[in-house]
C-alpha cells in the first residue's frame, strides 16, 4: 500500500472475490474481479439485483474484453452466482476494451440491452471500423508529431492495427442512452448517471444516495491515476482540463460513500481521492512547466519528468497521450506556447504569463495503464 493508499479506507480489507464468484459489497451489489492479460492485470465488474416489469434478475455494470478466458469467468458466475435468475440488462460505463469488449456477447447471450452514453456507443463503432488511438498509421504520424520519432517505434505504431477490435470485436445492433442527471432504477432503488469527460468520451459513473454507493468505473480508482490522453483522432483536446472538473463532480456525493472502482479495491475516501488526484496532476503541470522552463520540449522530451519506470512500446503510448495531455492544458491555460519545428515536431515554450508558484514536488506515483 502506498502513502496515499493510507488515506483511504478499504472496508472489506484485502478481500478479493475468487475467479467465477462474488463478493456483496452493498446492498443488492456483488463483486465481480475478471483477469486481465495486461500490466493492469484485472477489471472490476458489479452485478446489481434487479427488476424489470416484473421479472426479477440483474443488471451486470462492465463486462471484461472479448477472450475466452473472459467468456469462461462469466459462464462460471451465470452457473452459480446468479440465483437461477437471468442477465436483464448491461449497463457499459465507458467504450475502452476491458468494459465493453463482451457487451455484444453478454447482450445476446441474456436478450438483454446495452445502457451506455450514446458518445460511447458510437466511438467504440467507430474504432472496431478505424482502428485508433495506440496504433495504426493515425497514432504513428500523431506520435511522431509529438517526437516519438525512432523509426522502429513508429513502424510498430503503424503496424499494430486493429487493436481495438480484436478485444472488442462487435457492439450489440442498439443501444439504450444514458447521459448526465438521468436516474435508473434498479432494484427498487434509484441510481443517478454522472458524466466524466477526459478518460473516455463521455463515461457515466453511476450514484445511489439512498446506500451511498458509487460505482465510479475508470473516473475514481484508488491506487492508480486514470489515463487521461490526447489522440491522434482529436489531436487539440483539452482532456486534463476535463478530467480535473470532472472529478469535482463527485466532490456533493456524500464524504461516506463507498466507491466501487473498476481497478483496486472497494474504498471510502472519496473526498480525499478527489484532493490527491488533484494534487498529483497540479504537481505534475509544475514539472512539465519546470522542464519547460529550462528548453522548449516535445511531449517525447517530457516523457522521464512524467514517469520514473522503464516504459515498454505499449506503455509509451499511453505515456505520450498523457504526456501530451499536460502539455496541453499548460498551453491552453497561456502558460506554454507550441510551435512546429522544421523536423515537423511540436515543441512548447512558455509565454509571458506568469506561472503559479506551486507546492513541493513529491516523487511521481503515476503508472501509465490503459484503464
Ligand atoms: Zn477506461
Amino acid at each position: 500500500m502506498n502513502l496515499l493508499e493510507q488515506q483511504l479506507h478499504y472496508p472489506l480489507g484485502d478481500t478479493l472475490p475468487a475467479q467465477g464468484a462474488t463478493v456483496a459489497v452493498a446492498s443488492g451489489v456483488r463483486w465481480i474481479r475478471m483477469a486481465l492479460p495486461f500490466a493492469l492485470n484485472h477489471i472490476n465488474l458489479w452485478l446489481l439485483e434487479d427488476e424489470i416489469e416484473g421479472q426479477r434478475g440483474w443488471s451486470v455494470v462492465d463486462c471484461c474484453i472479448s477472450a475466452d478466458a473472459s467468456r469462461t469467468q462469466w459462464e462460471a458466475i451465470f452457473a452459480t452466482q446468479l440465483g437461477g435468475l437471468p442477465i436483464l440488462r448491461v449497463i457499459v460505463t465507458h467504450m475502452h476494451p476491458d468494459h465493453i469488449g463482451l457487451a455484444s456477447w453478454l447482450c445476446a447471450r441474456w436478450n438483454a440491452p446495452l445502457w451506455i452514453s450514446a458518445t460511447d456507443y458510437f466511438v467504440a463503432g467507430h474504432n472496431i471500423l478505424h482502428s485508433s488511438g495506440n496504433g495504426g498509421p493515425g497514432a504513428a504520424e500523431f506520435f511522431q508529431k509529438h517526437g516519438l520519432t525512432d523509426p522502429e517505434s513508429v513502424a510498430k505504431i503503424r503496424a499494430r492495427t486493429g487493436y481495438f477490435s480484436a478485444m472488442v470485436p462487435a457492439l450489440p445492433p442498439s443501444f439504450v442512452r444514458m447521459q448526465d442527471g438521468q436516474t435508473l432504477r434498479i432494484g427498487g432503488r434509484d441510481w443517478r448517471c454522472i458524466s466524466g469527460y477526459g478518460h473516455a468520451p463521455e463515461h457515466i459513473a453511476l450514484y445511489c444516495s439512498e446506500t451511498r454507493v458509487l460505482i465510479g468505473g475508470d473516473m475514481m480508482l484508488p491506487r492508480i491515476s486514470t489515463n487521461v490522453s490526447v489522440f491522434d483522432v482529436e489531436p487539440e483536446s483539452n482532456p486534463l482540463q476535463q478530467f480535473l472538473e470532472s472529478i469535482d463532480k463527485f466532490a456533493p456525493l456524500h464524504p461516506d460513500t463507498l466507491t466501487l472502482p473498476a481497478h483496486g479495491k472497494p474504498f471510502q475516501g472519496l473526498h480525499t481521492r478527489i484532493r490527491q488526484l488533484h494534487d498529483h496532476h497540479r504537481d505534475h503541470l509544475a514539472r512539465v512547466m519546470a522542464f519547460a522552463q529550462q528548453q522548449p520540449c516535445s511531449a517525447s522530451d517530457i516523457l522521464p519528468v512524467l514517469f520514473t519506470r522503464q516504459l515498454d512500446l505499449h506503455q509509451i503510448t499511453f505515456a505520450m497521450g498523457e504526456a501530451v495531455a499536460h502539455l496541453h492544458k499548460l498551453w491552453v491555460d497561456g502558460y506554454l506556447q507550441r510551435t512546429r519545428g522544421a523536423d515537423g515536431v511540436y515543441r512548447f515554450n512558455p509565454t509571458a504569463l506568469a506561472y503559479p508558484e506551486s507546492a513541493a514536488l513529491e516523487p511521481s506515483e503515476a503508472i501509465p495503464v490503459s484503464a
